[in-house]
């Protein structure tokens, strides 16, 4: 069973359908729309069609993928790696190498949970206009889904800082497998989250690799901190965002402005902004409805309320 807003402060639910309709000001909770269930009112809302999502690391925690805040998703609390950092010296990339070496296999092997699988649904009934994604874990796409922009980029690409190429993940994984061998088996059990702090003596003697072609600086293709959300994939969702008939924020605090952008543009051209998340969000008094669950249960028990897919 769902529980709507079981540990917030203010209840979870927030809006009314009539105020999804017609009104752009911020709207206080509803008996009405409380009473008919936010579902029905999310679900009547979708039937419509044209709705963009904005899905967050909250959607991905289900597949076991940690919720770490930050524009790649990769930062660690305490230790953020920046572009700057990155970029300015070897034992800086010899350190995050190693430590993403280790936690590349846990982010492989994660399997798109019952939230990715409701919203790539929602995609082959037809009600959404996209899908733009803060998350750099390629689940979405696992689950089936197309529409897809990856805001903060994908893990699973590599590109060269040197000649711009980009090259496999997988492919990265194998050279840096056979430049250490040995290497996995020495730091196996440190920690099960991907992103374990490795000890210095464990990173200190891990070889990373360059560019194939021409012995550029290797970079995951994410965007970090101290870096800049490539300008065209920003205007793309815009225009996503733009020709959408609603946002619905999926599993994001919107605590980073990457995302919170698209919520506030929404609302400044009254298109109605629907959150579900588990805990409060920077959008909140942005949204016309905001639901605090979980998102792979609660996706379900919406796709249950939709219409059926079209059959040919
Ligand atoms: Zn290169």
């Amino acid at each position: 069973m769902v529980t709507y807003g079981a540990d917030r402060p203010h209840g979870g639910v927030t809006g009314a359908l009539a105020d999804l309709a017609d009104a752009d000001a911020p709207q206080p909770v509803d008996a009405v729309a409380a009473a008919a269930g936010p579902l029905a009112v999310l679900a009547d809302l979708i039937t419509g069609g044209g709705v963009a999502i904005l899905s967050g690391a909250g959607l991905s925690t289900e597949s076991g993928i940690p919720d770490y805040r930050g524009p790649s998703g990769l930062a660690r609390r305490a230790e953020p790696m920046t572009y700057q950092t990155f970029t300015g010296g070897a034992v800086a990339r010899q350190r995050y190498w190693a430590r993403s070496h280790h936690g590349w296999r846990h982010i492989a092997r994660a399997i798109p949970n019952a939230g990715h699988h409701a919203v790539a649904e929602l995609e082959r009934r037809g009600l959404l206009a996209g899908i733009i994604t803060q998350n750099v874990d390629g689940l979405h796409q696992a689950a089936g889904a197309r529409q897809v922009v990856e805001l903060h980029g994908a893990l699973a690409r590599v590109v060269c800082l040197g000649c711009g190429g980009r090259t496999s993940r997988a492919d990265l994984d194998r050279r840096l497998r056979a430049a250490n061998p040995g290497w996995d088996a020495r730091v196996t059990g440190i920690s099960p989250d991907g992103d374990a702090v490795l000890a210095e003596e464990q990173t200190a003697d891990f070889q990373f690799v360059d560019c194939e072609s021409c012995g550029g600086l290797l970079k995951p293709d994410v965007v970090f901190f101290g870096e800049n959300v490539p300008r065209h994939r920003v205007h793309e969702c815009y225009a996503l965002v733009e020709r959408a008939r609603a946002l619905v924020v999926l599993g994001s605090s919107l605590t980073v402005m990457s995302g919170f952008r698209f919520a506030r543009q929404a609302a400044k051209l009254a298109i109605p902004v629907v959150i579900i998340n588990h805990g409060p969000t920077r959008g909140d008094a942005l949204a016309r409805l905001t639901i605090d669950a979980p998102l792979g249960q609660t996706l379900t028990a919406l796709l249950a309320r939709l219409p059926g897919p079209r059959r040919c």
